[in-house]
């Protein structure tokens, strides 16, 4: 099954119409747009003339027979094949250096056996190994909320966060009958942070694979991957995401463990990873990353 680029939303909400409905589980090719909706793709293309009301489509949404709130959506990225060639852009008033830049900037770049070509203004070539990941992936939260894609949160959403990528399994909160998952946004490299507020922003087919847990739903969205376990969390701002993805990991190995509280703060402390996902989307998203080898069994 495919879903091609023409089936896109602007906004996780429960009154979307689903593109197609799936008996889970479900493998399933997602074509995607870049977060411009592929109207920055020639060195000549500004960014003062673009649709804004074309920002951020997302491909989808997915209505999964069966999901119901309170289960856990779970999806596995199989695999991501990146068009050949990406954008990526900087511009005044935007991001953490935003006030150093004049006007807006784009640089469209090849992108072809595993290498991003960036090329600087001066001539200096840069080649970059490519990373690829999806910005934008998540499922509608709960009736009467209208999230646009360009903002993270419980639901998942914009949250810009590198270790999204082939191989990665993430369980989404489903909040409405169907869930209405649905994904874009794809980057062949970004840095954490995203402090330039783009990645190199590319077109790509994926594919990934959806299934139901019963009863499962986390309350933010959770990553696992063959060594880590992560958790994903978006607030208003950088510490308050950073205390709450801390408690929800703590909370994540006590359900799965029969270890003492001070136990998993301290082995947490030791062994966990808090690192930025993005910080210039209307959220700021971190994630709390533990190695799961240390502790049997350790698994969503
Ligand atoms: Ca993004
Ligand atoms: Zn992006």
């Amino acid at each position: 099954m495919k879903i091609t680029k023409e089936n896109v939303f602007y906004s996780f909400c429960s009154t979307n119409k689903p593109a197609v409905s799936v008996d889970a589980p479900a493998t399933i090719d997602f074509e995607t747009m870049d977060c411009f909706g592929n109207q920055l793709r020639k060195p000549e293309d500004v960014m003062e003339e673009i649709d804004w009301d074309r920002i951020n489509p997302a491909t989808g949404p997915v209505f999964v027979k069966g999901a119901q709130p309170g289960d856990a959506l779970k999806v596995t990225i199989n695999k991501i094949a990146l068009n050949e060639k990406g954008t990526v852009c900087c511009l005044n008033g935007e991001g953490t250096l935003g006030e150093r830049i004049e006007g807006s900037h784009t640089r469209v770049t090849s992108v072809s056996d595993g290498v991003v070509h960036y090329v600087t203004a001066g001539g200096l070539k840069v080649d970059i190994p490519v990373k690829p990941m999806i910005g934008v992936i998540g499922v509608a939260p709960k009736e009467g909320l209208d999230i646009n894609t360009g903002t993270p949160g419980k639901h998942g959403g914009n949250m810009d966060t590198t270790m999204i990528g082939e191989g990665a399994t993430l369980y989404f909160p489903v909040a409405v009958e169907g869930a209405l998952f649905g994904f874009g946004d794809l980057h062949a490299v970004m840095g954490d942070g995203e402090i330039g507020v783009s990645g190199l922003e590319i077109p790509a087919d994926v594919n990934v694979t959806i299934d139901v847990c019963k009863g499962k739903a986390p309350e933010y969205p959770v990553l696992e991957t063959e060594d880590y376990l992560a958790v994903i969390v978006s607030k208003e701002t950088v510490d308050e995401a950073c205390k709450c993805a801390t408690e929800l990991m703590q909370e994540m190995i006590a359900e799965r463990t029969d270890l003492e509280t001070a136990d998993i703060v301290m082995l947490m402390s030791l062994l966990g990873d808090l690192q930025i996902c993005q910080i210039v989307d209307p959220e700021k998203t971190v994630r709390f990353v533990f190695p799961k080898k240390y502790i049997p069994g350790l698994t969503f």
